[in-house]
């Protein structure tokens, strides 16, 4: 497919901008070492912050209506620890709120900032996630017209919902939006869905090389990174 008239971007976060592996990586330390200064008892079922993983995965099995409210989730998993453990279940909120800081602590692609700083003079751009980061505190902000979140809009991506409100925070027609993200069912197939142009920015080490190699979305570019966007536009 060929790109067509694009008047307005909107972005993935997680894994476009930063890598969210690192990023969790983090939070779930800093959950487990707040656990255990503030919830001692908790060392008898927390080995290692992989446990806590497990319980979150355990506890989302569990929750299947809840597979894109990653604050309850989450919220649910620190619950279940504390119960597991004999503790006051009252921490579980103070105990999220660490996690939920440390979770904002992303690091940017080398690639990112630059290229939002181009792209933001050119076009009206919108971040659409699924995931809880707050720009505000991760920092590029001030290159967004919009933000939209799956937990604060109510509804995921891949749905069509989501992206057409994207669409409409920066009054532009869904087909002259160009959507980039990593994941090529979530951002490609979603963005497609809802008449969207779709890009698929497949990082070379990014969770989703192997779709790739298999050929795994039809978007109107394939990137390797942002700058290469900047450079498909600029064209
Ligand atoms: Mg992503």
């Amino acid at each position: 497919m060929r790109l067509s008239k694009v008047s307005a971007i909107s972005l993935d976060l997680d894994d476009t901008l930063w890598p969210f592996g690192p990023a969790v990586a983090r939070a779930e330390a800093t959950l487990l070492a707040w656990l255990l200064q503030h919830a001692p008892k908790t060392a008898g079922v927390l080995a290692s912050p992989a446990v806590l993983r497990d319980l979150r995965a355990r506890y989302e099995g569990k929750n299947p209506h809840l597979a894109h409210d990653y604050r309850a989730l989450r919220l649910g998993s620190i619950l279940l620890a504390l119960e597991m453990a004999g503790e006051d279940a009252s921490l579980a909120e103070d105990a999220y709120d660490a996690f939920f800081a440390a979770r904002q602590q992303v690091e940017f692609f080398e690639d990112a900032l630059p290229a939002l700083e181009w792209l933001s003079a050119r076009f009206p751009l919108v971040a659409v996630s699924n995931g809880n980061a707050d720009l505000k505190v991760t920092g590029g902000h001030h290159f967004f017209r919009a933000a939209l979140s799956a937990g604060t809009f109510g509804t995921a991506k891949p749905a069509a919902a989501i992206f057409h409100a994207a669409a409409a925070a920066v009054d532009t027609p869904p087909a002259q939006m160009l959507h980039v993200g990593d994941d090529p069912d979530l951002d490609v197939a979603g963005a497609l869905g809802a008449g969207l142009q779709a890009a698929w920015l497949v990082r070379p080490d990014g969770p989703h090389t192997a779709q790739w190699q298999r050929g795994g979305a039809r978007p109107h570019l394939i990137l390797s990174d942002l700058q290469s966007l900047c450079r498909a536009l600029a064209g």
